[in-house]
């Protein structure tokens, strides 16, 4: 049962006054019995003392029926019972009965006690009188002689009735103080409680978001204490959700002003935030898509696609992603403290619109080139033979500089080609031992002219790669290539192969002159080349690294590079399997 504070406070007080009122009661009565009874004892003592100076002389003269009507009128006069016993025990005079028809008195106590402390008490039932008495005897001495006792009684009953009446009162003593007790034990019950109360249904207000709410008190006690603070507590919320309020205001403006499109995802997949600029991107505007799943509002694999990717790699992950046939470039994180996924989509259409014209012009220009740049080889070869050797060397020159746009327009046309939406992988299984070895042939008089160390360690679990072998051989080509190119004299290469989870990781490592740190980021980009004398002349394009990168990533790999100047360079592939 659930019971109001007041009332259980109340329960309490009033347990407590009722049992200590009736303790109080019981003792009091107790103790006025005991003291009354006790009195009277005295006042039977003090009657019986007075009596023990006129009995001798009639006991010892044996004037018995004067005694017999002496004690009868001492007693009627105190209201009490007058018995004078014999040594022996036998009752010689009794103020109240015939004493020929009294029973021997010796096993009385009371007698018993007179005789051996001088004084003997009891409150007992008597067959004579049929009744309770309290009797008190005392001995009656001669010349240092005890030689009878006398005993003085009186009526229980009569006292009972005293003792009954002052009860009475006691308890109604008790009750009316009981009363005023519990009066007085609500009354401060309720004083304490009612604030309590008052404080408990304002504070709910407080919790109910009715900020402004505020107590009155005037106390000066703990409950003042505690209004005061429920008052400042109250203030700092609102304070507190103010600013909560405002920063929420400023983070949407800020949110709607953002050029990109911004969704936050949870793990049951439902949206719950988004800009306005997303809503323009998934045709949303005017809907409200908070808490409706994502794919209901971005119907595209690609994209579902895209956040499993996110949701399991714990890094950050971007795609460019076709939406209502307009292209973004999306970039999602899991922040897995909040257990959501964030998601912002830049639209790159338009830069993919350029980009794809820039690489179509450079893919139509590359294939006007091909043609003539062939035949200018060509004539130059002729030329070679057949010119003096004054106009030899211009020929030679003509050549070399064919050769080398011929090279430029090759990978131009294999990098736009790797970029063409529409080109697909012909992947199938690659040995790859098999073909390192024939690549290693194609470079063999580069090789041995440098008089470089090759060396090839397939892991037995690491034999076959899936992918397209134009391709991946074109990777390797221009890896093998750099490494021969980049190295010393009687330099090293390591190419290595291995296992890792369900990826082969392959190592090309060279002991040439290395890349300095500033490059490393850049070798990857068309054109970049650390050092252009020393690249044209070893026939370099500036190319192969971008068709590296291109061949890795279109095959969903990663590529890494690792340099020291002077010590070698290390390129690590990994690749699905
Ligand atoms: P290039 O045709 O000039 O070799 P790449 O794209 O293949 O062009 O390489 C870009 C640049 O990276 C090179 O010019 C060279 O400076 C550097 N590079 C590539 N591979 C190596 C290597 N194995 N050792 C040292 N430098 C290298």
């Amino acid at each position: 049962m659930k019971l109001n504070i007041t009332i259980k406070q109340f329960i309490y007080y009033a347990l407590i006054i009722i049992t200590t009122t009736i303790i109080i009661a019981v003792i009091a009565s107790k103790e006025y019995k005991n003291h009354y009874l006790a009195e009277l004892a005295s006042d039977l003592h003090k009657q019986a003392k007075i009596l023990t100076n006129d009995i001798p002389s009639l006991l010892i003269k044996s004037k018995f029926p004067q005694l017999d009507s002496f004690i009868s009128l001492i007693a009627k006069e105190n209201n009490v019972r007058i018995t004078v016993i014999s040594k022996t025990g036998k009752v010689i005079a009794d103020s109240d009965q015939d004493e020929q028809f009294m029973e021997d008195h010796s096993t009385r106590p009371e007698f018993i006690q007179a005789l051996k402390f001088g004084y003997g008490k009891q409150i007992r039932y008597s067959k004579t009188t049929r009744q309770n008495m309290l009797y008190v005897a005392i001995p009656i001495v001669n010349n240092n002689e005890h030689i009878a006792v006398v005993r003085v009684s009186t009526y229980l009953s009569r006292i009972n009735q005293h003792i009954v009446r002052v009860y009475k009162k006691i308890f109604i003593s008790a009750v009316i103080l009981s009363a005023l007790a519990l009066l007085l034990a609500f009354l401060t019950s309720r004083s304490l409680t009612q604030p309590l109360q008052t404080l408990t249904k304002i504070a709910e207000r407080i919790k109910n978001g009715e900020f402004q709410t505020r107590i009155v008190s005037n106390r000066q006690d703990e409950i003042g204490r505690l209004t005061a603070v429920i008052n400042s507590m109250a203030e700092s919320l609102n304070n507190l959700f103010d600013k909560i309020d405002s920063e929420r205001e400023e983070i949407k403006s800020i949110l709607s002003l953002m050029i990109e499109g911004l969704v936050v995802i949870d793990d049951k997949d439902k949206i719950v935030l988004a800009n306005d600029n997303f809503k323009i991107i998934v045709n949303a505007l005017s809907n409200n898509i908070i808490d409706k799943y994502y794919w209901q509002v971005i119907n595209s694999p690609q994209f579902s696609d895209f956040i499993k990717t996110v949701k399991t790699s714990g890094v950050i992950v971007n795609k460019e992603i076709e939406i209502n046939n307009r292209t973004y470039l999306v970039n999602g994180n899991y922040a897995s403290k909040i257990e959501k996924t964030i998601i912002t989509l830049h639209e790159i259409t338009e830069k993919k619109k350029l980009e794809k014209i820039k690489s179509d012009f450079i893919a139509n220009v590359s294939h006007e080139l091909k043609t003539p740049l062939t035949s200018i080889k060509g004539f130059a070869e002729t030329l070679e033979e057949s010119a003096s050797k004054k106009y030899r060397q211009f020929a030679q020159a003509i050549r070399r500089n064919a050769d080398r746009l011929i090279n430029i327009v090759h990978d131009l046309l294999v990098l736009s080609d790797l970029e063409r939406p529409e080109s697909k992988l012909e992947t199938e299984s690659i040995n790859l031992k098999e073909m390192l070895d024939n690549i290693q042939k194609v470079f063999i008089k580069q090789i041995k002219q440098k008089k470089i160390k090759v060396n090839i360690e397939i892991d037995d679990t690491a034999q076959i790669v899936n992918g397209d072998p134009f391709l991946i051989e074109q990777l390797f080509n221009n890896l093998i290539d750099n490494a021969i190119k980049y190295n010393i004299e009687k330099g090293k290469i390591n190419i290595k192969a291995i296992k890792i989870d369900n990826n082969i990781q392959i190592t090309i490592e060279d002991t040439g002159i290395g890349i300095a740190q500033e490059h490393l980021d850049r070798i990857f980009e068309r054109f970049y080349v650390v050092d252009k004398s020393r690249s044209r002349k070893l026939g370099g394009t500036g190319l192969g690294l971008a068709i590296v990168k291109h061949i890795v990533l279109s095959h969903n790999g990663e590529i890494k590079v690792e340099s020291e100047v002077g010590k070698g360079t290390r390129f690590i592939i990994t690749l699905p399997q």
